[in-house]
């Protein structure tokens, strides 16, 4: 069987030892939940024991901490956000979506060796997957590192921008406030540019401001934080647009843009060089995706996600690799 944190081949239904030592400091947590998923019959329980702490479009998120090796829901200091499977009509093959986010965290970090939180997948008491992650801005004993998102960052709330604040402005605003407070910046716009491009080829449409933050590291220096809610949105809301963000202003003005209606190398190019990066270090992350095509699909194939969105997770990764190549 396979480990729910990496997949790797092991031979107990339980975490392999290096996802226990990211997720759970080495403690042996069971891969069920001691509770049932939430559903009209226990939704006081969730109410009462578990503050909703956000709402991204329809997933919804519960706080939960570790006691002893058990894990339960809580309302204050958590350590783990978990997301069960979204219930929302208008949008298709739901039911893979923990899986989705675990399957494209995964070849993020495995693959092309980007910072992300730490996750797994986990089931609750009657064998339904949810996706689970550990909180990165929380310490180990317990206080919190400083983060804030780049609609803090930006000042834009729902009331002072409106519904959509979360997709105004465009990927450089964001590059160009990492330049100016992350002390290393040359590494954290490589690592952005990284991301952006991981979200355009894996099909993330909904990498808005909220996705991407600053955190205050052990040496009080500001730095990008790992990534984090990354998925291929495009399973379950197939007539998205490519990106939440546009990369940058009058991006849609290139030839490329106008002949084909979408991004392709020259306005990632560009994108980098606005960004500070040199042609030797962009090439080599844009070559990366290209390079490691067949890595991805034996990572879609092995995952647990339906043949359906298996299907649709390839047809589509392989389109925008194809804008690459
Ligand atoms: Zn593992």
């Amino acid at each position: 069987m396979k480990c729910l944190g990496c997949y790797k081949k092991i031979e107990k239904n339980e975490y392999c030892l290096s996802c226990r030592k990211k997720l759970f400091d080495g403690k042996r947590v069971s891969t069920l939940l001691e509770f049932d998923k939430p559903k009209a019959e226990n939704m006081t329980m969730y109410n009462e024991h578990s503050k909703r702490m956000s709402i991204s479009g329809v997933q919804l998120k519960y706080s939960l901490k570790l006691n002893g090796n058990k894990l339960e829901l809580c309302e204050t200091n958590g350590q783990y956000i978990i997301k069960p499977i979204p219930t929302a009509d208008h949008f298709e093959m739901m039911e893979d979506a923990p899986e989705n986010e675990h399957l494209t965290m995964q070849i993020a970090s495995q693959i092309f060796n980007i910072k992300t939180a730490h996750n797994a997948l986990i089931c609750f008491k009657d064998g339904t997957p949810a996706y689970i992650t550990r909180r990165f801005d929380v310490k180990g004993d317990g206080t919190k590192y400083i983060q804030e998102d780049f609609a803090q960052i930006t000042n834009r709330t729902k009331e002072t921008h409106g519904e959509s604040y979360k997709y105004e402005g465009s990927y450089l605003e964001i590059g160009e406030l990492i330049k100016k407070y992350v002390p290393a910046s040359m590494i954290a716009s490589e690592n952005f540019f990284k991301v952006i491009l991981f979200n355009y080829i894996l099909s993330n449409g909904d990498a808005h401001l909220k996705n991407f933050s600053l955190v205050r590291n052990d040496f009080g220096e500001m730095e990008l934080s790992p990534s984090y809610d990354l998925m291929s949105t495009i399973i379950h809301t197939p007539g998205e647009r490519d990106t939440a963000l546009d990369l940058f202003e009058k991006d849609h003005e290139s030839e490329y843009y106008a002949t084909y209606g979408h991004y392709g190398r020259t306005e990632f190019i560009e994108f980098a060089k606005r960004l500070g990066i040199v042609e030797v270090r962009y090439m080599r992350v844009i070559n990366e995706f290209v390079e490691n095509e067949s890595s991805v699909y034996d990572f879609i194939q092995n995952s647990s996600l339906s043949n359906n969105s298996k299907g649709s997770f390839i047809t589509s990764f392989k389109s925008r690799v194809k804008r690459f190549s």
